[in-house]
C-alpha cells in the first residue's frame, strides 16, 4: 500500500524541488496529471521525472525549440545523443 495522495504529492514536490523546478509555476502553465500517476502507483521520483519531461516538452514546443527528429522527444532541438520520449 502506498501513501495517501497528499503525502505522495508532497514527496513528488520534494523531488521536483530537488531538480530546481518550480512545480506550481509549471503546473499553472502546463498541468501534468499527477493524480493519474498516483493511481497507477508510480513512485514519487518517477512521477517527478515524468512531469519534468512533460513540462520541458511543452515549453520547447511553445518556444519552437522542440526536437524535430521524434515527435514525443522532450529534449531541445538539435540535442546530442539519442531522442528521449516524454513517456519514457
Ligand atoms: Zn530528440
Amino acid at each position: 500500500m502506498i501513501a495517501d495522495y497528499t503525502t505522495w504529492l508532497s514527496d513528488v514536490r520534494s523531488a521536483v524541488d530537488s531538480m530546481n523546478m518550480r512545480m506550481d509555476a509549471w503546473q499553472e502553465r502546463w498541468p501534468f496529471d499527477f493524480e493519474q500517476e498516483y493511481k497507477k502507483g508510480t513512485n514519487p521520483n518517477a512521477a517527478a521525472e515524468k512531469a519534468n519531461r512533460y513540462w520541458w516538452h511543452e515549453q520547447n514546443k511553445a518556444i519552437n525549440q522542440n526536437c524535430l527528429k521524434t515527435p514525443d522527444c522532450w529534449l531541445p532541438r538539435n540535442h546530442s545523443g539519442d531522442c528521449q520520449p516524454v513517456a519514457g
